[in-house]
């Protein structure tokens, strides 16, 4: 079984594992890991693995077959080798910003607009969202961004928990989601940003939306009928 520190904790920074297997040299399988995996709009992690003082620099960590794999520059690392962590903070702490942004303009969008958002995908500069709107105009998401920046100055908490497949099959807005899971996910993780959004979500959330900074649209585009992406990035 491994870990996924970053689950319960995304402020954990550095931490110590054991390395669980090795593939041609650079692939990296560890028992506990902060390396958030490209998944779900949100890109991987990086930063090092240190064995007796030398680092591996990670440059990739994807989710393969259930495991989190790291991918390092170097080979060197053995099965069993005790080793410590370290997480390229900087990136990480840009992504969860972006990413708890996001989840407060989708939520915006499908209240104002009943909106679905269909695609999204979080970066360290800018991050995009595609979303079904019909009456589309710019005037519409200048009011979503302001809006969500007046949230943002309320300084909301961010918290995540989890709740059984069933509970989740009560719920009206996530039954949708409860029913396409597989059979063996017993368990769904929600991310809740005060009285405004829940989200079943893995990823990485700031705890308080002044976190987040100030939203700026940067552009819109019209990606055929009723289908728009928007682009946004976040000030200090
Ligand atoms: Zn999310």
């Amino acid at each position: 079984m491994i870990e996924s520190l970053y689950l319960n904790d995304s402020y954990l920074k550095s931490w110590t594992a054991k390395v669980v297997s090795v593939k041609d040299g650079k692939f990296i399988v560890l028992d506990k890991t902060v390396f958030y995996p490209n998944s779900g709009g949100q890109p991987w992690d990086e930063g090092y693995i240190v064995k007796n003082g030398e680092k591996f620099r990670v440059v990739y960590a994807g989710k393969f077959s259930g495991k989190i794999s790291l991918e390092v520059n170097k080979v060197g690392l053995n099965e069993g080798d005790e080793v410590s962590c370290e997480l390229d903070w900087e990136r990480r702490y840009t992504l969860m910003r972006h990413h708890t942004a996001a989840h407060l303009l989708s939520a915006i969008i499908y209240k104002n607009f009943h909106a679905k958002i269909t695609g999204n995908q979080l970066g360290v500069n800018r991050s995009r969202m595609d979303f079904s709107m019909k009456d589309y105009s710019i005037e519409k998401m200048r009011a979503t961004i302001d809006e969500a920046n007046q949230i943002i100055e309320k300084d909301l908490p961010v918290s995540s928990y989890y709740i059984s497949r069933e509970e989740a099959l009560q719920k009206a807005e996530l039954t949708h989601l409860a029913k396409g899971l597989p059979e063996d996910v017993k368990e769904i993780r929600i991310v809740k940003i005060g009285d405004v959004d829940e989200q079943a979500d893995a990823g990485t959330h700031v705890k308080h939306l002044k976190e987040i900074g100030k939203i700026e649209l940067l552009k819109t585009d019209n990606k055929g009928k009723n289908n728009r992406r928007m682009y946004f990035c976040l000030n200090e």
